[in-house]
């Protein structure tokens, strides 16, 4: 062979490679089941938010079995009744290093009982002491809170709205949270419904209403992988 044609043959070579390896990226999400095992979460009667929370893991990777997703790698910090500290979670997502997590919460409000509806919780934007780390750190607040975005605008057109009526918001995360704080990936803390709430509680205790929220979370998850291609 020539040394010009060593040259093409070299350059197509590596081309390919690129391409392949390209098409092999995954879009990677850690779906992290809040609480789990002593760590019971809130507790409203006979509901402990630990079950609820493993409960939908369970519903969105039987979606994600049934309708699989091509380019879609879907990974779970838990999938059973066993504790895991938050430094344990951040030591699982950094270890994974996914393009999104995910972790799924339901919340509970010891005083009253009116607080109710769906929130999104991304990390907040306080500005980073460290300056060589300003920039990934802005990065992965813009991307939470692009992805998180997502999941908004999704909201109104699944039955959580249409059906379930649930009113939905979306916070920066105010309070110290190790899973945002100590992690160096985009996040987002998903706050289901208030066990607190009566009418919330209502939505909780129907089996259809869990399939509805897994299926949201499924969908959103498509949408953000379609969207970051
Ligand atoms: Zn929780």
């Amino acid at each position: 062979m020539s040394p010009d044609k060593l040259k093409k043959f070299l350059f197509i070579l590596i081309l390919l490679t690129f391409f392949s390896l390209a098409a092999e990226k995954k879009f990677k999400v850690v779906i992290d089941p809040g609480h789990g095992g002593t760590n019971i979460g809130a507790v409203s009667g006979n509901i402990e938010e630990k079950d609820l929370t493993l409960a939908l893991a369970a519903k969105i990777r039987a979606f994600f079995r049934k309708h699989p997703a091509e380019g879609i790698e879907i990974v779970f910090t838990r999938m059973d009744d066993s504790s895991m500290p938050i430094k344990e979670r951040v030591e699982f997502i950094e270890q994974h290093q996914p393009d999104l997590f995910i972790s799924l919460h339901f919340n509970s409000q010891k005083v009253l009982s009116t607080n109710r509806g769906f929130e999104i919780y991304y990390p907040p934007d306080f500005v980073s002491k460290d300056p060589a780390s300003t920039a990934l750190f802005y990065d992965k607040v813009n991307r939470s809170f692009y992805f998180g975005s997502i999941f908004r605008d999704l909201y109104f057109k699944a039955n959580l709205h249409t059906t379930w009526r649930l009113p939905l918001n979306m916070f920066s995360q105010k309070y110290n949270f190790g899973l945002f704080d100590d992690t160096t990936v985009p996040g987002l803390l998903l706050e289901v419904a208030y066990i607190s709430s009566p009418e919330d509680r209502a939505c909780i205790e129907n089996p259809l209403f869990t399939a509805d929220v897994a299926w949201f979370i499924y969908d959103a998850i498509i949408q953000i992988s379609n969207k970051n291609n």
